[in-house]
């Protein structure tokens, strides 16, 4: 380094985010103070889901470098140069989520990281593009008046082409709701996690599968009882020919409508199977009932086999079956990946996820809007908040 650089960086370092085009030797292309680091730290696979479109889930990671407020305007997601999609202030408003925090924030305070979650929706035969970038536009208070627009482009990333899996269907019945499922609902999709030194989204594409009866109610009865759930005790089925690595019972019911209190994060499953789709490839059953666990580590089961029966156990609130796909055999340090069931009908949807709220909470009737005639979806991924019907092949 040469000496006149060597005074140059603490110089830059003292006026922070000053947007400074600094000539480099050797180089014909500027260097630029980027107070905001932009990465991606996992890949999407895109996927198709029951709107039809290729989806790319993932999360760009921002991280403030300064000693200000950095506020994002304006981000444009380019795949191979062309512009995919541009989220507005309040569309990052509704997205950026800082470290550690569930809620979303406007803003990245000084020396913060937080994560904007996209759903990356590409038009009908589109050709999906090999490399994804950003370009942000942002206010950085801690630049010096007059340079505190700043734009960036950062977090490239090649596509992740890995083949989908496609499965089976997870249950077998009508009247099944796909709630908390891709691509904007926050639950599961927002669900980042420190473990083991890393941040891991395992629920990224996760369903929490509830049922409605014949006048679209949740449950009817006491909501405290078990058996007041449509979908207590239906069957959990093999979604593929797998094997059975883990196969967890013994945990007891909990009381449906709040949250157990002290449930540790090993817990949270309550009683669980995981088997192994091959390729890399991980589904989970959580919730299940006690007892009701018909499989052991090591089993091998053949699709459509019954693997237990839908419960209340863990960190649940109402009985309820939760499926993921990841990428790894823990069903918190691995990366959730996308997964289509390869036949399915789409017969109805709901208003959203308040109205599912609201009708788990009060065992009130949801207002659904039928799909007439069904959907009959091909190698998709259900999307959130829809109403479907199973048949076993
Ligand atoms: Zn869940």
């Amino acid at each position: 380094m040469s000496s006149l650089r060597r005074h140059l960086l603490p110089a830059l370092v003292l006026v922070a985010v000053a947007a400074l085009s600094v000539p480099v030797l050797g180089s014909d292309a500027p260097e630029q103070m980027t107070p905001l680091l932009l990465s991606v730290p996992d890949a999407p696979v895109p996927f198709n889901g029951t709107d039809g479109r290729t989806h790319l889930i993932y999360e760009l990671a921002m991280t403030n470098f300064s000693s200000g407020e950095i506020v994002p305007e304006n981000v444009e997601v380019l795949g191979d140069g062309v512009v995919l999609q541009t989220l507005d202030a309040a569309s990052i408003a509704s997205r950026l989520q800082p470290a550690g925090q569930r809620e979303a924030a406007v803003s990245l305070g000084k020396s913060t990281q937080a994560f904007l979650f996209l759903n990356v929706v590409l038009s009908p035969g589109a050709t999906i593009p090999q490399q994804l970038t950003h370009r942000v536009t942002a206010r950085a208070s801690a630049a010096p008046s007059g340079h505190q627009e700043i734009t960036e482009t950062g977090g490239s990333f090649t596509i992740d082409r890995q083949p989908v899996v496609v499965i089976g269907p997870p249950l077998q019945g009508s009247g099944y709701i796909s709630a908390d499922s891709c691509c904007d609902a926050t639950r599961h999709t927002r669900a980042a996690l420190p473990i083991d030194g890393r941040v891991w989204i395992s629920q990224r594409m996760a369903v929490d599968w509830e049922q409605l009866d014949t006048q679209d109610r949740i449950y009817s009865g006491p909501r405290e009882k078990f058996d007041s759930y449509t979908i207590f005790g239906k069957p959990v089925l093999a979604v593929a020919d797998a094997t059975v690595v883990d196969a967890i019972d013994g945990q007891p019911e909990q009381t449906p409508g709040r949250y157990p209190a002290g449930i540790s994060l090993i817990q949270a499953d309550g009683n669980a199977v995981i088997l192994d789709l091959g390729q890399h490839r991980y589904a989970l059953y959580a919730h299940m009932q006690p007892g009701s666990i018909r499989v052991h580590k090591g089993d091998r089961v053949t699709r459509g086999q019954v693997l237990g029966l839908v419960g209340n156990t863990g960190n649940t609130i109402a009985p309820h079956l939760h499926f993921q796909v990841m990428d790894g055999p823990s069903s918190f340090s691995s990366n959730g990946l996308p997964y289509e069931i390869d036949s399915f009908q789409v017969t109805g949807k709901t208003p959203g996820t308040s109205a599912f709220d609201e009708a788990e909470a009060k065992g009130t009737p949801l207002a659904v809007m039928p799909v007439s005639p069904p959907q009959n979806a091909k190698d998709a991924l259900p999307l959130d908040q829809l109403i479907i019907s199973f048949s076993q092949r």
